[in-house]
C-alpha cells in the first residue's frame, strides 16, 4: 500500500516536471539542479559562480531548505533575483519536488531570464529521485566528507552529470585520497566529469564556469 502512495507522488512529480521542462523551454531558460549533503559548500559555490557570470548572463536562483532564509539573503547580495522555499510548510520534506519549482518560478521574469539555478535541499538521498524540469544535475562533493560517498548514494551520482569536488583547499589539512574519490565516482558513473574547485582560492573556476556556458550554449 506504502509502496502504491509512493509511487503516486512520483508520478505526479513527473508529470509537474514535463510541465517545467516545456515551459523553460519555452522562455529560453536554462535550469540547473545543483545537490549535496548539507554544509559541502553549495551557496558560497554560488556566491562566487555568480560573481563571475554576471551580469553577461542573467541568472535566477530558488533555494531550498528545510527552515530559514539565510541562503538567499545571500544569493540577493550578489545582486541575482532569489526565491527562498521553506519545506517545514510542507512537512519539513528533504528535497524540492517539480510543483514548489514550479510555483517559485512564476514569481521570476523568465523571459528576461537565461539560467536558472536551483540549490537544492542538502541531502544526498531523495532529491536525486524527483525530477523538477532541469537540463542538468550537479552534484558538490566535498573533501571534508567520506572519499566513499559515491558508493554509498550511488543514484545521486549516477543522475548527474557533472561532479565538483569542492574545498580542495582544505586538502593539506586532511588525510583524503582525491585519486580515491574520483575512482568510486568512476565506477558508478563512468562518463561523468569531475571539477576539483575551492570556493576559497578560486581553484578549478575557470573550467567550471566554462562547462557551464557550454552547456548552457548547447540548450540554444
Ligand atoms: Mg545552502
Ligand atoms: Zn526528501
Amino acid at each position: 500500500m506504502e509502496i502504491k502512495v509512493a509511487q503516486k507522488m512520483l508520478d505526479a512529480n513527473d508529470e509537474m516536471a514535463r510541465h517545467n521542462r516545456l515551459l523553460f523551454k519555452e522562455k529560453n531558460v536554462f535550469v540547473i539542479n545543483i545537490m549535496s549533503s548539507p554544509g559541502s559548500g553549495k551557496t558560497t559555490l554560488l556566491e562566487k559562480t555568480l560573481g563571475r557570470i554576471q551580469p553577461d548572463i542573467n541568472c535566477g536562483i530558488i533555494v531550498g531548505d528545510i527552515c530559514t532564509k539565510n541562503d538567499a539573503e545571500r544569493i540577493l547580495k550578489t545582486g541575482a533575483p532569489a526565491i527562498q522555499i521553506n519545506t517545514d510548510a510542507f512537512g519539513g520534506e528533504c528535497h524540492l519536488s517539480a510543483g514548489s519549482i514550479e510555483k517559485a518560478a512564476s514569481d521570476f521574469n523568465l523571459e528576461e531570464m537565461d539560467l536558472l539555478i536551483v540549490e537544492n535541499v542538502g541531502n544526498l538521498v531523495c532529491p536525486a529521485e524527483f525530477d523538477i524540469g532541469e537540463d542538468v544535475r550537479v552534484v558538490v562533493l566535498s573533501v571534508t566528507e567520506g572519499e566513499d560517498k559515491p558508493l554509498k548514494y550511488p543514484l545521486m551520482f549516477r543522475e548527474s552529470s557533472l561532479a565538483l569536488l569542492n574545498k580542495i583547499d582544505l586538502l593539506p589539512y586532511l588525510d583524503y585520497d582525491i585519486g580515491l574519490t574520483k575512482k568510486y565516482i568512476t565506477r558508478i558513473n563512468a562518463e561523468m566529469p569531475v571539477i576539483e574547485i575551492s570556493s576559497k582560492t578560486l581553484e578549478g573556476f575557470d573550467q567550471w564556469i566554462e562547462w557551464l556556458k557550454n552547456r548552457i550554449i548547447q540548450k540554444k
